[in-house]
């Protein structure tokens, strides 16, 4: 049985005590008859000291059990930089409980200066770093403060289907084959929106989902194939009562999860159009001092265009097209439809974009008006949207709601430039996981069951 443990975190408060310490070896220093070692758990790291007997077979990254006592430093030797500085743990037994191979990388520093690549190919090991590991119980409590502050609210926490249809967000979208039905395809959901409006049918009024979307496009640093949102819906509420609950649940859980108040509220409302005559961008940043680190300067942008000209399409939904255009503008819709106001809005934090949403559209006949302005003819809108128009004529109540980047939000809080420094397993710049390197090829048993052959052989299979 292993002793009772205490956590390297508990330590400072039990100077001149016996404990039992359970960790990885973080880093080791060969003093001759002396070695000093550094003790990782997750709470933190202590140092400890021991005779070349006891340390002398210890490498880094061993897991240990150490029984010793705990001591005070003497004055001289007190290291301020860590919290059990003012200590060190006098070793009186050593059980190896797991060996290691010298690790490939060193994950005693910030790690920002190691190939990312390979960082990725050993993210288990760049996980212990104290920065990711940091990293990675903030985005716990952020994740359990957001689930708290929308239950206390009314809203119900429902997940929704992974393998569905395709549902546009303005990206590609990923697609797997169907063994079941050969020659078909599920989409992976690009947002949940078409499920969480049906939920309004059903009459739920108030949803939310930490939601997976998939999104097939080009990386950048703050974008992967895969992320969170923070998906809400809710049901029998005009734009600025959305507004103002989502800014009011914001709030709560920024100040929850940095344990201190801000200062920005209540959030400046800015109309797109303002926005860019006067930041000349749609993400203004309105930080007094971008320099100051933990400065938040939130903002909404409102009154989005309904469409816009791309440079591969003539018109294209700003937002996505189940966005309600403007009432005051209905009249525009058929003669000059890149003029319509909508009833989209972004939430805009340090410039940049941390949540979008709209009030939707509830008219049927209006619905088939934007696909058709978008290209879509008959056929295809009812392959493609018939489930939603004709829910949509089984009493659908006026709804609207909005999504959070998850991973981006916590990126901004903690201070990272990258989404990918809080997530457990990103992909790399070229759409490769972490640890695993999918994509990979697939037995040609595999394909055949699902109907499918690759344009590429496999040189290794057909050999
Ligand atoms: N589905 C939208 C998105 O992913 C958010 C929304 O309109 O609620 O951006």
């Amino acid at each position: 049985m292993l002793a009772e443990r205490t956590l390297i975190g508990q330590t400072v408060n039990r100077v001149d005590q016996k404990v039992t310490l359970y960790g990885w070896v973080n880093s080791i220093r060969d003093h001759g008859k002396l070695v000093f070692l550094d003790l990782r758990d997750r709470s933190g790291l202590i140092q400890v000291v021991g005779n070349k007997e006891l340390l002398g077979k210890v490498k880094n990254g061993f897991v240990l059990a150490i029984e010793g006592k705990v001591k005070s430093r003497p004055q001289r030797l007190v290291n301020d930089k860590i919290a059990t500085g003012g200590i060190e743990l006098l070793v009186e037994k050593v059980t190896v409980l797991a060996k290691s191979q010298e690790p490939p990388l060193d994950v005693s520093g910030l790690g920002k200066k190691i190939n990312d690549d390979l960082r990725l190919r050993y993210r288990y090991l760049d996980l212990r770093r104290p920065r990711l590991r940091k990293n990675l119980e903030f985005r716990h409590r952020l994740m359990q403060a957001v689930r708290q502050s929308l239950s206390a609210r009314g809203f119900w926490e429902i997940d929704t289907p992974n393998l569905s249809k395709s549902t546009p967000e303005g990206a590609r979208d990923f697609l797997v084959p169907s063994r079941l039905h050969q020659g078909k395809f599920y989409a992976l959901p690009q947002s949940p929106q078409q499920y969480k409006q049906l939920l309004m049918v059903a009459g739920v009024e108030k949803y939310f989902q930490i939601a997976t979307c998939f999104r097939d496009e080009d990386l950048r640093a703050d974008r992967g194939l895969e992320f969170k949102q923070i998906d809400i819906e809710m049901s029998f509420v005009t734009r600025d009562e959305i507004l103002a609950l989502v800014e009011e649940f914001v709030v709560e859980v920024v100040e929850t999860v940095l344990g201190r108040k801000i200062s920005s509220k209540p959030f400046p409302k800015i109309a797109y159009q303002e926005a860019k005559k006067r930041y000349k961008t749609d993400k203004p940043d309105l930080r007094k001092n971008p320099d100051d680190p933990g400065e938040l300067a939130f903002a909404w942008i409102v009154d989005f265009p309904l469409f816009e000209k791309t440079t591969t399409r003539e018109i294209n939904p700003m937002h996505h097209p189940f966005t309600s255009p403007n009432p005051d503008d209905l009249p525009k819709l058929a003669i000059d439809p890149l003029a319509v106001r909508s009833w989209q809005y972004d939430l805009v934090l340090n410039g940049q974009e941390i949540a979008g949403g709209s009030v939707r559209i509830t008219d049927p006949k209006v619905q088939k008006q934007i696909f058709k302005i978008l290209g879509h003819k008959d056929r295809e809108i009812q392959e493609r949207f018939g489930h939603l128009l004709e829910a949509f004529s089984y009493g659908v109540p006026p709804h609207g709601g909005i999504a959070f980047g998850f991973d981006r939000l916590a990126a901004i809080l903690l201070g990272e430039d990258s989404i990918r420094e809080v997530i457990a397993f990103p992909v790399n710049a070229s759409g490769r996981t972490s640890v695993m390197e999918a994509p990979s090829r697939v037995d040609q048993g595999q394909l055949k069951e699902l109907g499918l052959k690759t344009v590429d052989e496999d040189p290794d299979q057909t050999a």
